[in-house]
């Protein structure tokens, strides 16, 4: 049969594998698709597949694995047919499922796009929603050591989207704004993006899902109208009845004002349209600071209510109650507004949760609010290399929840992990060369430290710059060579987060850097990965207890790649003393005093104890070392996946009855 393949038959198998983003994490498909010509930058699969000349087409022809490995990949994806009953639809401003897909800004988008591929796998009936931002987030460029701003038009057909046969109509400010619906496959689970760039619209109607996290206060409010409100009349026009409606962080909770409508439109009132989807809305709290919710003024707000006091009838004052967080006059606070909405709510750590509870104690009427911790999926952040290894001993199901099944990490040779490992530096360090050019030579085979993540002041990614003579001496030190990577963005609106790209990319382009110190450009997925994968180290330092869980370690983890990190988050209740290092938390209430003394512990676990125990042999990677990352397997692999995370949900949150 493959004899008479023929072109178009060839290139639908290959559209069909690059149309759902299951391709993210089979790695058989990735295989196919890297003999591909790569064109530049980080083109979407479908781009690399037009772009095929017929001199590309003849070679494929006649190879006959390809042909083969084409035609097993598409029918990977031959999907059921959707499930219009889908009973969890999950809300989220942002989703990052691929680095092809720019519709994230950190990890709270790469923490929907993990949990969607978890769902996919356990076959949960979950739909997601959220919008399509055509200019989505912004690339990082650095000039001068100074972070730049690029935004880039993306087209969603080329981007393995599909458009829905519906229009949604939002009012906002008196007028109406329509949105398209794009349909995203993720594996088995569909996602809905809402698109207000029709020709239907005003100027000021299309701009309303331009950018992710921009504009002014009142762009946020038409952002979120047209997310929960949207959302919700696009879920119905498609035909879902979900039973369940979960809020990822607060940004969708105007998909309450929809659903109470609809109860009012029944004949309810506002409190009994309230006690009836209040059992159906679940909210995820993301942030343990209260700078980071959501606030929109009355007067603002008092336009945008006006069609729903007007529908429900009721006073603006009574919906502006609802979102009222005692002590803030005038704001219409969105993490109350949930609070109240919802009947079940969670932080996304066990310490987290504690917060929450104290944070949002004042609100009255709130549910109580437990957690579940994040997880990563870890098909997506495994490197291949790593995956094949881990398959051969402990079989395809190694993503598992069991400890027993992580227990063969035992059998697996010393050497192999060696191997494996320095392959993952190697192509890190490629990324790196690609990035920023011949300007610094980084070492395969030399401890590698990497620190990436949003540069958000709380995570304080210029902490290692706090002692620069403690820092010069981990970076001159002969015996026990080190070098550190970095990357990451902070959001274009904030002054002191920038300021410290600014001080960290300085520092990388300094005569002090030693060649042995890199700030990588434009972090998104990829960076993640391959810095994740190739790094022996991960450097996690927040302010404890503003990181809510983070998830970079959790990846690192999972790839044998040690953590070094405050216990805050996630690391808080899965340090057990010997998967890792924690960075003592100081109890200074002088800020200054207190990163002085949080660095200090940094230094001396990197110097006293990291480098040591990783030279330990006289060579890279001691036999000690590898025990250690064994155990880091055997105590975490089973715990920080998505697959354990989107389970806790359903068993907990998703669906309490079954609660024990
Ligand atoms: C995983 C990930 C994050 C989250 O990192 P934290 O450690 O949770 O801060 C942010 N951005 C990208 C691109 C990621 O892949």
């Amino acid at each position: 049969m493959t004899d008479m393949t023929t072109r178009s038959q060839l290139e639908g198998a290959l559209v069909a594998a690059a149309s759902n983003y299951s391709w993210t994490w089979d790695r058989h498909t990735q295989s196919l698709f890297s003999q591909l010509p790569s064109g530049t930058g980080f083109l979407h699969p479908l781009q690399r597949i037009r772009a095929l000349t017929d001199a590309n087409y003849d070679r494929f022809l006649s190879d006959r694995d390809f042909i083969e490995a084409a035609m097993a990949a598409a029918l990977r994806v031959r999907q059921p047919e959707r499930d219009p009953n889908a009973e969890i639809a999950y809300f989220s401003p942002e989703f990052g499922v691929s680095e092809t897909l720019p519709q994230y800004s950190g990890g709270l988008g790469v923490l929907a796009g993990d949990h969607l591929k978890a769902a996919s796998d356990l076959g949960l009936p979950l739909v997601a929603v959220g919008l399509f931002y055509r200019d989505g987030f912004f690339h990082q460029a650095i000039a001068h050591e100074a972070q730049r701003e690029m935004y880039e038009r993306s087209d969603p057909r080329s981007l393995g989207l599909e458009q829905m046969p519906v229009m949604v109509d939002i009012t906002m400010d008196d007028r109406i704004v329509k949105a398209r619906v794009w349909r995203a496959d993720v594996g088995r689970t569909r996602l809905y993006l809402l698109d207000t760039d029709v020709e239907l619209n005003d100027e000021r109607g299309r701009k309303v899902s331009d950018r992710l996290y921009s504009g002014d206060r009142e762009h946020r409010i038409r952002q979120e109208l047209l997310m929960g409100v949207g959302g919700v009349r696009a879920l119905r026009q498609l035909g879902y009845t979900p039973s369940t409606f979960h809020l990822n962080e607060g940004h969708a909770g105007f998909l309450a004002l929809e659903l109470i409508g609809e109860e009012v439109d029944k004949g309810l009132n506002l409190s009994e349209a309230l006690d009836a989807v209040r059992d159906k809305i679940v909210f995820t709290t993301h942030t343990p600071v209260p700078a980071g919710i959501d606030r929109f003024p009355h007067d603002l707000m008092e336009r945008y209510l006006g069609v729903w006091s007007d529908r429900y009838g009721v006073s603006i004052s009574e919906l502006l109650s609802l979102a009222h967080m005692p002590g803030e006059p005038e704001t219409f606070n969105m993490a109350a507004f949930c609070l109240r909405v919802a009947s079940r709510s969670n932080g996304v750590s066990k310490l987290h949760g504690a917060v929450s509870r104290e944070m949002f104690s004042k609100v009255p009427g709130g549910p109580e609010i437990s957690s579940v911790t994040n997880g990563v999926h870890a098909k997506t952040w495994v490197s291949n290399d790593l995956q094949e290894v881990f398959e051969s001993a402990m079989g395809t199901n190694w993503v598992s929840t069991s400890s027993e099944s992580w227990k063969p990490v035992e059998t697996i040779d010393s050497s192999v992990l060696r191997r494996v490992r320095r392959k993952d530096r190697q192509y890190l360090i490629d990324l790196v060369a690609e990035r920023i050019g011949p300007r610094v030579e980084l070492d395969p085979d030399i401890l590698t430290i990497g620190f990436a993540r949003r540069f958000a002041t709380y995570k304080r990614a210029d902490l290692l710059l706090n002692d620069l003579d403690r820092l010069e001496q981990l970076l001159t030190d002969s015996d026990h060579p080190v070098q550190f990577i970095f990357a990451g963005k902070s959001h274009p609106a904030d002054d002191s987060g920038k300021e410290i790209v600014h001080r960290v990319a300085s520092f990388a382009a300094s005569e002090a850097a030693r060649g042995r110190f890199v700030f990588v450009p434009d972090y998104q997925m990829a960076v993640a990965r391959r810095m994740t994968a190739g790094c022996d180290v991960w450097l996690n330092n927040p302010v404890r207890p503003h990181e809510a869980s983070g998830t970079s370690g959790e990846k690192a983890a999972l790839n044998g790649c040690l953590n070094v990190s405050i216990l805050d988050g996630w690391w808080d209740e899965c340090f057990d003393g010997r998967n890792g290092w924690k960075i003592e938390t100081s109890d200074a209430a002088d800020r200054m005093e207190r990163d002085a003394d949080e660095a200090a512990s940094l230094y001396s676990i990197l110097i006293d104890e990291v480098a040591p125990l990783f030279y330990q042999d006289g060579s890279p990677m001691s036999d000690a070392w590898i025990e250690m990352m064994r155990h880091n397997w055997k105590t975490l692999g089973p715990f920080v996946t998505a697959s354990r995370m989107v389970s806790d949900y359903d068993r907990f949150v998703y669906r309490p009855d079954l609660r024990l």
